[in-house]
Order: structure tokens, then C-alpha cells, then sequence
């Protein structure tokens, strides 16, 4: 972990100039965390600076131009960004030494250079999205994070150790950052955290304006703000609170998706408590069946960990009855293997590996079927698909309850003229084992 930490690549920035240049840089800070570089405070931590300039008037000029120097002098390699770096001759017949120049709201130029002068770290032990996952590909949807670190301590994980504890970044700022990508043509806001459910735990819930009117940092408050805007917006990472059932009517007034992606991860408490997951003592498969009975089209998607130290075949049997009952949607399997520097290391009983992999096949063979008949289930309804791709006349879409990289997909044969990122509304005519078939409408 700590060998981890240190390896981390370090970036400093500094913001001058405007709120507006402000909201760049967060978005430059947030993405370079996403990515896993370390932002530091000093030049003498930094392994680069990027300094987000203001060139409004004279006098921020000359102080952006003095900031450049300083950071050359004091650590070497810099990136500028920012207002003006819409004149870039005007920084290098000064500074010739900088390493690239961007103009204002290039956020993703920004993170380029980085990339090119400090490569981006990967772990995909903690990485929430694989590399270049976090960038908008395709540019009609977007993830969003709304928090930092994690307050639990489960025994399979080290990111706390990593990342340390909650930090959730405030409601407005979140609000900003969705409604610039908004604006850029963003039409899918996926909401990511290590844990959503307690985003604004550590804030104590503070409040912060939005839109002309006082929300509170929290899932429920975020979850409503979000649903002003013109997206879709997909919720992951939750965990099951009691407090998550008011998540569920936002669900049908249309203001958040009927999507689900919450970490179950056991169906057992013997190994829920084993393995110290946030939640254990919830019981899950009651607030599942009323959170359908209240929004029937809900979609949960999941995943499972196969294997755990001390799983004994009981254990597992309770988790397919669990899996029987719960009738997930959509669900990913593993089987656990030790991560370096955590807690479940040393757990007693660990499962041969012979079978876990057993385990595995079973579970996957129990959740096909469900799968596959939740699929079937929705044969013959209407409904908006956004067009991720295209083949030809075929549209590689997704509904609802599709989350992209993770789920699957809707073909729309007959898609004729669709672009990528529009939304078509088609009637589902078929499935195979993951994705939907479907005709274009009207
Ligand atoms: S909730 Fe558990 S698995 Fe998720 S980041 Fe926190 S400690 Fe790790």
C-alpha cells in the first residue's frame, strides 16, 4: 500500500483568476484523482505544476505570468491552462520553457498533457473505471464523482487505506460540474463514489446552493438536483440504507433512472459480517422486493464475491437461495483472491481454489437463468434507447437499465439515419443471454 502511495505520481495546480476558472480547475482536480495522481500542495512535492491562468486584465496577466515563473524556477515542469492560454505566444515569448499550453474549459487537453509528461497511474485494484473510462467516451455520457475515499473498513478492500476516509465534495459543486457537461452535450451523468449512499455523511449533510434555491449535501437532495437537468442520470455504488427507499419515488417522477448498481456482494450475514461490509445487518431481500413493489421497472445490478475465507458450502447455499429470491437483473461473479495489505488475508478457512471455482460456475449458472427471464420480461415493452455506436443501419444502444462497459446492450436493427448519442424510441422484440433486440419506432 504504502509502496503504492509512493509510486502515485504527484501533480500541483494552481488556480488563479475567476469562479469560472475555479470550476476548471475542480474539474482538473477531480479527473487527475479519478485517474489516481496525488495532488500536493507544494512545488517541491510536485512532479509537475499546471498553472490555470487569468488573462481578464493586465494586472492578472502579469500575475499569471509571474505564477509560471515562479513554478519554472521552483519545480520545472509546467503545464499552463486557462484564460490565457487562448494566446499561447504571448506565454512562450516569455516562458519558452513550459511544457504545453491550453485554453480556457479544456479539462481533457489539460489531462492529455499531463498524461504525455507524467503518465496516468492504473490499479485495478482501485481504479472505480478502467483507464480512459473516466474521459467522456463516447462524449454523450459521462461518469461523476461525488466523493473521495471511503468510511468503511471491509476486510477484502485496502482503498480506505489508500484514499482514505469519506471526503464528498459539495452539493453545488457537483451540480456545476453536471450541469457544464450538460451543456457540452452530455446526456447520461453516471454517478460514481466508492459509497453513494453516504455521500455528505462527512459534511454533515451542509448545505449549499443550487439553482436559486438552498439543497443539502446528500444522495436524496443530489439525486432530485440532478434530476432538473436534461440527462439520464444512473446511480452506482449504492449500498442498502434504509435511507436509499427515498431514492425510489424520485425513480417514478422520472428524475433518476429505475437503476440500481449496489454491491451485494454475499447473500449470507455470517459472511456479510465476515467480510465487514457497510450494511450486513440490513435485511436486503425485503427492501429489494419493496423497492420493486413500488417501481416495478427498477433494474439491480450487482456483484458477488465466490470463495470468501471461512465460506462453508451452507454459506453459499444461502447465497443462491438469496440470488433465487432477490431475482437481480444484472450481476457480475468473482472469486476472491487476497489483496495485498488487506484485513481477509487473515482469515481463517480459506476455500480451496478448486472450489471456488465450482462455486462460481454454479452461481453463474443460477443467475443466468434469472437474468435471462428478467430480460424476457421486458419483451413487447416501449421504451428510449440512446444509440452508443453504429453498425451500418444497426444501432448498438442501451436502456435504462443498461449501464455502458457493465451491462448489456439493445440492438435496433432497423435504426436507419440514428447518430450516435440520440435517443431512439424502439419496441424490444426479443433477448438472448444478456442483451435486448428491438425495431425502431415511428
Ligand atoms: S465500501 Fe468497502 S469495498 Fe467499498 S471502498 Fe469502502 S471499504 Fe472498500
Amino acid at each position: 500500500m504504502t509502496e503504492l502511495r509512493e509510486k502515485a505520481p504527484t501533480v500541483g495546480l494552481v488556480s488563479l483568476g475567476c469562479p469560472k476558472a475555479l470550476v476548471d480547475s475542480e474539474q482538473i482536480v477531480s479527473k487527475l484523482r479519478a485517474e489516481g495522481y496525488q495532488l500536493v500542495p507544494s512545488y517541491e512535492d510536485a512532479d509537475l505544476v499546471v498553472v490555470n491562468t487569468c488573462g481578464f486584465i493586465d494586472s492578472a496577466k502579469a500575475e499569471s505570468l509571474e505564477t509560471i515563473g515562479e513554478a519554472l524556477a521552483e519545480n520545472g515542469k509546467v503545464l499552463v491552462t486557462g484564460c490565457m492560454g487562448a494566446k499561447p505566444e504571448e506565454i512562450s515569448a516569455i516562458h519558452p520553457k513550459v511544457l504545453g499550453i491550453t485554453g480556457p474549459h479544456q479539462s481533457d487537453a489539460v489531462l492529455a498533457s499531463v498524461h504525455q509528461h507524467l503518465p496516468r497511474p492504473h490499479d485495478p485494484r482501485i481504479d472505480l473505471v478502467p483507464p480512459g473510462g473516466l474521459k467522456l467516451t463516447p462524449e454523450h455520457y459521462a461518469y461523476l464523482k461525488i466523493s473521495e475515499g471511503c468510511n468503511h473498513k471491509c476486510s477484502f478492500c485496502i482503498i480506505p487505506d489508500m484514499r482514505g476516509k469519506l471526503r464528498s465534495r459539495p452539493l453545488g459543486m457537483v451540480m456545476r460540474e453536471a450541469e457544464q457537461l450538460v451543456e457540452r452535450g452530455v446526456s447520461e451523468l453516471l454517478v460514481i463514489s466508492q459509497d453513494t449512499s453516504a455521500y455528505g455523511v462527512d459534511l454533515k449533510y451542509q448545505k449549499d446552493f443550487w439553482a436559486g434555491r438552498e439543497w443539502e449535501t446528500r444522495i436524496h437532495d443530489l439525486a432530485r438536483a440532478l434530476g432538473q437537468l436534461d440527462a439520464w442520470v444512473r446511480l452506482h455504488y449504492v449500498y442498502p440504507y434504509p435511507h436509499v427507499d427515498s431514492l425510489i419515488p424520485l425513480m417514478n417522477e422520472g428524475l433518476i433512472l429505475p437503476y440500481l448498481d449496489i454491491p451485494f456482494q454475499h447473500g449470507s450475514q455470517k459472511v456479510l459480517k465476515a467480510m465487514r461490509r457497510p450494511a450486513a445487518a440490513e435485511n436486503t431481500l425485503d427492501r429489494v422486493q419493496a423497492w420493486r413493489k413500488e417501481c416495478p421497472q427498477l433494474v439491480i445490478r450487482s456483484t458477488f464475491i465466490v470463495g470468501f475465507p471461512g465460506e462453508t458450502e451452507d454459506d453459499f447455499e444461502e447465497l443462491l437461495d438469496w440470488l433465487r429470491e432477490a431475482r437481480l437483473d444484472r450481476v457480475g461473479c468473482f472469486q476472491y483472491s487476497p489483496v495485498e495489505g488487506a484485513r481477509a488475508n487473515a482469515l481463517p478457512d480459506p476455500v480451496p481454489e478448486a472450489i471456488k471455482e465450482e462455486r462460481w460456475h454454479r452461481f453463474m449458472q443460477v443467475q443466468a437463468e434469472i437474468s435471462a427471464e428478467r430480460l424476457k420480461g421486458r419483451i413487447g415493452g416501449q421504451e428510449p434507447v440512446v444509440v452508443d455506436r453504429l453498425e451500418g443501419t444497426t444501432a448498438i444502444a442501451r436502456s435504462y437499465g443498461d449501464a455502458p462497459e457493465i451491462d448489456g446492450n439493445v440492438i435496433v436493427e432497423n435504426a436507419g439515419d440514428a447518430e450516435v448519442g440520440e435517443f431512439l424510441d424502439v419496441e424490444i422484440t426479443g433477448t438472448d443471454e444478456y442483451d435486448l433486440f428491438a425495431r425502431r419506432l415511428g
